[in-house]
């Protein structure tokens, strides 16, 4: 674990509560993805969007630097698309911040798994929505993603660190897949990675949301939502490595009940996402007119008459639940999931991962299956 960095975040932290200013910023590097995944929409948002360079990304970097920004997401579209990722990762490394990076793993070779270690990767998060290959095929419009998603955990498991390095699977909890809740949640724990469950946004009009049918839950589902989150909330208590705050699992069972989240969104403070050609967004769900390439952009984005403008889209906007946004707010906003993510921090200094090879993880998905609620 490197303490340096992740004091650039914890000071980030403190200026995000005291200042409101942004602690957290994703980063889509490319718009473009191999898959076609049913509930997400962001290749058709940014089908003909260009991409930045790495000088530009570079420019990017030493602006988040100047705002203070302490944690980076590389996130697309497909970030494992671009044949310069390790690079990427690279800069913003040396420029000190924490980094995580986002994939749908179907594209990692030993040979790319190496490098990416190398160039300094530590935190991954992999989208691994169900236990059963045929369902995370059917959810990801192509075959065999399960398969690939299994090949890199396994390489990833055998090259970061066993201590001090992190991965993430994330799971969108949608009517097809809450019923593997809790099987996800045995198969993280078995495996030394940590769930990070994110609630199915549905609707039309936004980057993210899914317009398609299926997606809804109905009345008859509600229950089940109740119990499954409420299981979640108690293996959560037991130390399973479940990343969601309490309140975050609270919230997300009320959200895919009623669609309606509750905590108050700070747009523009505390995070915002570059869009792959480099404009500014105050969330995924949102791309506006300013590019963070712009020589004046730090002034830009302190102005009064940005702020107004930016708060509007908030103001707007039907609610979300997409784990990063409301998980950063709470940290700067909220001391009881504060003290909670500080305690957690804590046990992860000296957290160990287990080095499995593809059977093996094979083995345990397997053996995790028959978990139900
Ligand atoms: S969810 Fe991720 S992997 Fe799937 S289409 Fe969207 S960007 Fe690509
Ligand atoms: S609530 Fe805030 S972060 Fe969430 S989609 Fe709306 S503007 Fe974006």
């Amino acid at each position: 674990m490197n303490l340096p960095v992740h004091l650039r975040t914890v000071i980030s932290i403190v200026r995000g509560w005291l200042f409101h200013s942004p602690v957290y910023v994703q980063i889509a590097v490319t718009p473009r993805c191999n898959l076609n995944c049913r509930m997400c929409q962001v290749v058709k948002t940014w089908r003909e969007e260009p991409e930045l360079s790495l000088e530009e990304l570079e420019r990017v970097a030493d602006t988040l630097g100047k705002l203070g920004v302490g944690y980076v997401v590389l996130t697309g579209g497909e970030p494992f698309l671009r044949k310069d990722l390790p690079g990427i990762l690279k800069l913003f490394n040396e420029r000190g911040f924490d980094v995580r990076l986002q994939t749908n793993g179907t594209l990692t070779t030993p040979e790319l798994a190496d490098c990416l270690v190398d160039s300094g990767l530590r935190h991954l998060s992999v989208s691994l929505n169900s236990l059963s290959p045929e369902k995370e095929d059917e959810l990801a419009g192509r075959e065999g993603v399960w398969e690939k998603a299994m090949e890199t955990l396994a390489l990833f498991s055998q090259r970061l660190p066993p201590r001090g390095s992190m991965v993430v699977l994330n799971s969108i909890v949608a009517p097809q897949t809450l019923g593997e809740t809790l099987a996800l949640a045995e198969f993280a724990r078995k495996a030394g990675f940590f769930n990070s469950f994110i609630p199915v946004h549905t609707g039309r009009g936004l980057n993210y949301r899914t317009p398609e049918a299926g997606f809804e839950f109905s009345p008859e589902d509600f229950e089940k939502i109740d119990r499954v989150y409420g299981r979640l909330i108690e293996l959560k208590k037991k130390g399973y490595p479940i990343f969601g705050s309490f309140r975050f699992l609270i919230e997300s069972a009320e959200f895919l009940k009623t669609g309606v989240s509750h905590w108050h969104c700070p747009v523009p403070g505390l995070f915002f996402e570059v869009a792959p050609d480099g404009r500014y967004s105050p969330c995924s769900e949102f791309t506006t007119r300013y590019s963070v390439l712009a020589p004046d952009f730090v002034k830009t984005y302190r102005s009064e008459s940005f702020r107004k403008e930016m708060r509007g889209y908030a103001e707007h906007c039907p609610g979300c639940m997409y784990a990063c946004w409301p998980e950063v707010t709470y940290l700067c906003t909220s001391p009881p999931v504060f003290f909670q993510r500080a305690r957690e921090f804590w046990r992860l200094l000296r957290f160990r991962r287990p080095v499995l090879s593809r059977k093996e993880l094979e083995n345990i998905a397997r053996r995790c299956r028959s978990i139900t609620i």
